[in-house]
C-alpha cells in the first residue's frame, strides 16, 4: 500500500508540472506570435559570433499570410556595436522585424544575416540563444520571482540574480515582499504592475548577457517618469551591443546611431534624428506633434504621419 502510494503520488505532482508547463508555454507561443514550425537545415552549424555582430536586412519581402504582404524591399544594416531605432505607426511591420531576426517565420525574399551568417543556416537554438528581447508584454511564469528572472540564464547563482534584481531597480520591491525571492508571480500569483513585469525582463535580459539586444516598445508601459528611469537603465545595457530598439517615444531614441522610419511595411526614411529633422518629412511631423501632445502617447502613437 505504502509503495502504490509513493509513486502514484510522485505521477501526481508530475502530472500537474507538466500541465503547468504546458500552459505556460501555450502562453509564451501565444504571445511570441509563434505560428508555425520552422525546421533547422540539415546542415545547419551553429551561429558563429566573436564581439557583438553587425545585423543585415538585405531587400526582405515577407507575408504572414500569401494574400497580404507585410514587408517590402526591407534593406539596412545595423554596425556591430551600435543602436538602430525603428519608428512608425501601429501596424506598419515594427515587431514583424523582431519575429523574423528570430526566425520565428522565414521570408519570401531576401536575406536576413548575423555576422555574415545567413540565419537560415544556423541552428536555431543557437540563434535564440544570442539574443535578448525585453518585449511589449512581459510573460511571467506561475513561478516564483526567482524563477522568473533565472529563466535568463539556467542555473544561475543566487548572487547573479540578486546583482541582476538590483542593476534593474527591482531587488527593493522584491525583498519587501513578505516571501521576498521566493513570492510566487503570474496568473496564479502576485500580479505586477506594467512596469515591475517590464524590470523582471531587464533583469532576466541582463542574466542573459545576450550579443544582440531587442527592444519592442519596452517601456510603452510606463509613465513617462519610470520610462526615463528605465531608459537610462537599457542604454546602459545597450551600450557597444548590436541593438534593435522599436520605439514609441521618440525622445527615447533621438541618440540612436540610425533611425529608421517605416510605413506600412516599407523604410520610407532613413538617418539620424537631427537629420530627420532636417529632412521635414515624416519623421520630422511625428516628432512635431509628440512635443505638442505628450500626453497623446499615453494612448498611442499618433496614426500614419503620411500626408
Ligand atoms: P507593429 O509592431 O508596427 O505595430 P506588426 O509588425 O506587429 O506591427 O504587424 C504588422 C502587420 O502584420 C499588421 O497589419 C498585423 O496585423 C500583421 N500581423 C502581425 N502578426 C500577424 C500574424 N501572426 N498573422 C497575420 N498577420 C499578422
Ligand atoms: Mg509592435
Amino acid at each position: 500500500m505504502l509503495q502504490l502510494y509513493v509513486p502514484l503520488n510522485f505521477l501526481g505532482v508530475i502530472y500537474r508540472e507538466i500541465k503547468q508547463s504546458l500552459a505556460d508555454m501555450e502562453r509564451l507561443f501565444a504571445v511570441l506570435d509563434e505560428g508555425r514550425e520552422i525546421a533547422d537545415a540539415d546542415d545547419a552549424k551553429p551561429l558563429v559570433i566573436h564581439n557583438s555582430p553587425q545585423i543585415n536586412f538585405s531587400h526582405v519581402d515577407f507575408s504572414y499570410e500569401s494574400k497580404r504582404q507585410i514587408l517590402f524591399d526591407v534593406d539596412f544594416t545595423i554596425t556591430a556595436g551600435t543602436t538602430t531605432a525603428v519608428v512608425g505607426h501601429s501596424g506598419s511591420g515594427k515587431s514583424t522585424l523582431s519575429r523574423l531576426l528570430f526566425r520565428f517565420y522565414d521570408i519570401n525574399d531576401g536575406c536576413i544575416t548575423i555576422a555574415g551568417q545567413d540565419i537560415r543556416d544556423i541552428t536555431q537554438a543557437s540563434l535564440r540563444q544570442a539574443i535578448g528581447i525585453v518585449p511589449q508584454d512581459t510573460v511571467l511564469f506561475n513561478d516564483s520571482i526567482e524563477y522568473n528572472i533565472a529563466y535568463g540564464k539556467p542555473g544561475a547563482s543566487k548572487e547573479e540574480i540578486i546583482a541582476v534584481a538590483k542593476a534593474a531597480h527591482i531587488h527593493d520591491f522584491i525583498v519587501s515582499l513578505p516571501d521576498g525571492y521566493a513570492s510566487m508571480v503570474g496568473e496564479r500569483g502576485l500580479k505586477l504592475s506594467g512596469g515591475e513585469k517590464q524590470r523582471v525582463a531587464i533583469a532576466r535580459t541582463l542574466l542573459k548577457n545576450p550579443a544582440l539586444l531587442i527592444f519592442d516598445e519596452a517601456t510603452s508601459a510606463l509613465d513617462s517618469k519610470s520610462e526615463q528611469a528605465i531608459q537610462s537603465q537599457l542604454k546602459e545595457i545597450a551600450k557597444n551591443r548590436t541593438t534593435l530598439v522599436i520605439a514609441h517615444r521618440l525622445s527615447t531614441i533621438a541618440d540612436a546611431e540610425q533611425i529608421l522610419v517605416l510605413d506600412h511595411g516599407r523604410i520610407i526614411e532613413r538617418g539620424t534624428h537631427t537629420q530627420l529633422l532636417v529632412a521635414d518629412g515624416a519623421y520630422a511631423q511625428m516628432w512635431a506633434r509628440q512635443q505638442a501632445h505628450p500626453e497623446e502617447l499615453e494612448k498611442n502613437l499618433p496614426s500614419s504621419a503620411s500626408p
